[in-house]
C-alpha cells in the first residue's frame, strides 16, 4: 500500500510503498477513503510533541470502510463505514480512565502519533475507540468531525452555558463550533490574524455576530473564550475579552510560551483551563450532535501524495476550514 511517513522531524513526509498492516486480536483493518489534517500532524512533523514514533504515518481523523477483522473484533463487520480518532488506545485501569477521565490516561496511545494514522491506503484501529459516522456526511466531509468537531465540541463543553463566546483562531476546529453554537443559540465573536480579512469573512458567513483581528477588543465583555490558535501571546488578551467569572479554554496540544501578565488580568474568579485529547464519550455525543445542527464542513481535498502541500497551506493559514487527504 502506498503510505506517506515522517521519519525524522522537519522533514518531509515520503510516500512509500509498504506491506499492510495485518489485524491482531480486537483489531480492524480499514480501507481509508479520507484523512483529515490536523494541527497536531504540524506540531508531530515539527517535532514540538515528546514521545512520538519514528517513522510514522500520521493522521488521525480517518474515515474508512471495514476491510478485515482480527480475532474477536466484532463490533463493526466487513464493509461497514467507520471513524478513527486520536485517542486510539487506554488502559482501563489507571486512575484516570476509571474516573471517567480517559482522555487523561497515562499510558494512552495516539492515533498518527504511537500508531500508524490515516495518511496511507489502509490503517489498523482497535474498535473498541472507533466511531460510527452521522449517514448525512459524505467521506471528506466527515473526517474533520473526528478531531476538529470533537475537540471543538469538548472545548465548548468547558465553557458550560457561556452565551457569548470569543473563538480564537478560525481554522478547522472553530469552523465547527461556531455551528454548534450557534445551533445552541449562543452569540459568537471570531478574533482571527489582524487583517485577516478571508477568515474574518468565513467565520461572519458561519453565524459569528462579529469578526474581527484578534488585536482588537471585544465588542461585548465575552463569557468564555476558547483558543484554538496555537499563540501564547493569545491568552491575556482572551482574558482580557472575558468578564468576570469567565473561562479562557486552551484547546490546543501545543501552544508557544504565554507571557507573563497582570494578575489583574485573571482576578475576578476568571479561570484558565485547557482541553486534552477525547473520551469516547465525547465522540459518541458529539456524533449525535453534529447531523441535528446541520453542520456543514468545508474543506479541501488533496490526494495521498500531497501531504506535504496540505501541511504547508495549514501552517500558511491559506485554508478556510480543513484539509483532507483523499488516497
Ligand atoms: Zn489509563
Ligand atoms: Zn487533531
Amino acid at each position: 500500500m502506498r503510505a506517506m511517513r515522517l521519519h525524522a522531524p522537519r522533514r518531509a513526509l515520503e510516500l512509500e510503498d509498504v506491506a499492510p498492516p495485518v489485524p491482531g486480536p480486537g483489531e480492524i483493518l480499514l480501507k481509508v477513503s479520507a484523512c483529515g489534517v490536523c494541527r497536531t500532524d504540524l506540531h508531530i512533523a515539527d517535532g514540538e510533541l515528546e514521545g512520538g514514533r519514528l517513522p510514522i504515518v500520521p493522521g488521525h481523523e480517518i474515515v474508512g470502510t471495514v476491510a478485515a477483522r482480527g480475532a474477536r473484533a466484532e463490533r463493526f463487520s466487513e464493509g461497514e463505514r467507520v471513524g478513527v480518532p486520536w485517542l486510539g488506545w487506554t488502559c482501563g485501569s489507571c486512575g484516570h480512565c476509571r474516573a471517567g477521565r480517559e482522555n487523561l490516561c497515562d499510558a494512552a496511545r495516539f492515533t498518527g502519533f504511537h500508531r500508524d494514522g490515516g495518511y496511507a491506503e489502509y490503517a489498523l484501529a482497535d474498535e473498541r475507540f472507533c466511531f460510527a459516522l452521522p449517514p448525512a456526511f459524505g467521506d471528506a466531509e466527515a473526517a474533520p468531525l473526528l478531531c476538529a468537531g470533537l475537540i471543538g465540541y469538548r472545548a465548548l463543553a468547558m465553557a458550560g452555558d457561556a452565551r457569548r463566546i470569543g473563538i480564537y483562531g478560525f481554522g478547522a476546529a472553530a469552523h465547527i463550533v461556531a455551528q454548534i453554537a450557534a445551533f445552541q443559540g449562543r452569540e459568537l465573536y471570531a478574533f482571527t490574524r489582524p487583517g485577516d480579512a478571508a477568515a474574518q469573512n468565513f467565520a461572519r458567513k458561519l453565524g459569528c455576530r462579529w469578526a474581527g483581528d484578534s488585536t482588537a477588543p471585544a465588542p461585548e465583555p465575552l463569557d468564555a473564550a476558547l483558543l484554538f490558535a496555537p499563540v501564547g501571546a493569545l491568552v491575556p488578551l482572551a482574558l482580557a475579552a472575558t468578564r468576570k467569572g469567565g473561562v479562557v479554554v486552551c484547546a490546543g496540544i501545543h501552544m508557544s510560551d504565554i507571557p507573563s501578565f497582570p494578575y489583574a488580568l485573571l482576578w475576578g474568579e476568571r479561570s484558565l483551563k485547557s482541553v486534552a485529547n477525547l473520551t469516547r464519550r465525547d465522540g459518541e455525543e458529539f456524533m449525535r450532535l453534529a447531523p441535528l445542527a446541520r453542520v456543514r464542513t468545508e474543506i479541501r481535498r488533496y490526494p495521498l501524495a500531497g501531504a506535504n502541500a496540505a501541511l504547508r497551506d495549514l501552517r500558511e493559514g491559506a485554508l478556510n476550514g480543513a484539509a483532507v487527504l483523499v488516497p
